[in-house]
């Protein structure tokens, strides 16, 4: 239910790349991991300077893409995340960044300093890599959550919001999104929007406060927390650890995503607070490596986590990335 039509197409190589990924690994300067606003704002800069980009991602727009509606981004007084995402690639591309939908399962380090990329996509050499490559939803962890996704539990209200017309459902969380998810599911319909903090407060903006009060449709709950979903083929009860329980047909779990750093533990680079570690330049510990947007250090605050903040970090990491190979060229003569 969640996610499928965000992912982008099987391939985007063109014909003559494709024999090359058959026959080897193709050579680029720099690689991206993440088709989200850092990785593309990286790639704008990277391939505007002139140096050859490679970049690869699973879901396309990031989390970007699931939002429906950004007020907050500038120049745009409102805009859904795929228009925005479809705005940013169509810009790297202009500049000859490669853009490949697809999965990254390893990057290795090879002897003479450059990085290898394996992918479900194919191979790639690069002298440089930009990891920026965000997070995953947070799960509840709670009994009946595994059982009932795809009938009834959901991670993303933007995205499922359509299924839930005339529904009653809970939206747990206290950020933007579960603020914005509530919003969504109110204005196609849903008969009753329980959104639900488990402290006695919310953490989003106010003025996603202030509509949320402002819809008929949405009740704010404080101090609950969800402790059992419950039902036979879908949802039809949720019961909260101080004993309430609420008959509904939908639970959207918006608490939060877990940082993408596997691929970066991998390749030795250091952590901070679970986040990628890096410096005002956006580098990490590992050279040649650089990282940008909310899987890094400097976006420890839940709320920093934005479109704007991202896309700064994504140039910064960029002028590094173009630095370093500058230096490497130098090096060579
Ligand atoms: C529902 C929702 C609504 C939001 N609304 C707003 C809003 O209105 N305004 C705002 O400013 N912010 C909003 N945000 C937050 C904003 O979307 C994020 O802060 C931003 O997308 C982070 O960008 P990023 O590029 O760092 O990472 P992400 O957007 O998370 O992108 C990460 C990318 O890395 C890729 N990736 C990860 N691992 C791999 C791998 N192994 N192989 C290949 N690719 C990989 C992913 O597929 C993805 O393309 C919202 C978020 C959500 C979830």
């Amino acid at each position: 239910m969640i996610n499928m039509l965000l992912l982008g197409p099987t391939e985007d190589l063109e014909e003559e790349e494709e024999k090359d990924v058959k026959s080897g690994p193709i050579e680029k300067d720099l690689g991206i991991i993440g088709l989200g606003p850092a990785g593309l704002t990286a790639a704008l800069y990277a391939s505007r300077s002139g140096i050859s980009v490679i970049e690869l991602g699973l879901e396309y727009g990031g989390q970007m893409g699931l939002a429906m509606e950004i007020e907050n981004y500038p120049g745009f007084e409102m805009i859904s995340g795929i228009e925005l995402a479809d705005k940013m690639k169509a810009q790297v591309e202009k500049f000859g960044t490669k853009v490949v939908y697809g999965e990254v399962a390893t990057i290795d380090k090879v002897d003479d300093g450059r990085f290898h990329i394996k992918s479900d996509m194919g191979e790639f050499i690069v002298k440089a890599i930009i990891l920026a490559t965000g997070g995953r939803h947070r799960e509840l962890g709670v009994p009946g959550e595994k059982e009932f996704i795809g009938r009834g539990m959901s991670y993303c209200a933007t995205c499922d919001a359509a299924f839930f017309k005339e529904k009653t459902v809970v939206v747990a969380g206290s950020g933007d999104a579960a603020a914005t998810g509530s919003l969504a599911l109110s204005d196609v319909g849903s008969k009753r929007i329980y959104w639900t903090s488990r402290s006695d407060y919310l953490k989003c903006e106010k003025i996603y406060i202030d509509r949320a009060k402002d819809r008929e449709n949405i009740t704010i709950l404080y101090n609950k927390q969800i402790a059992e979903i419950k039902g036979t083929n879908t949802i039809e009860e949720v019961l909260f650890s101080d004993g309430t329980s609420l008959k509904v047909d939908g639970v959207f779990a918006e608490i939060g995503a877990i940082p993408n750093v596997e691929l970066a533990v991998a390749l030795g680079v250091e952590l901070e607070e679970g986040l990628m570690k890096i410096d005002d330049d956006c580098r990490t510990n590992v050279a040649g490596v650089f990282a940008a947007g909310d899987v890094t250090s400097k976006i420890v605050n839940p709320l920093m986590r934005q479109i704007t903040t991202s896309t700064g970090l994504g140039t910064i990491a960029a002028l590094g990335a173009i630095e370093y190979l500058q230096g490497l060229k130098t090096k060579q003569h």
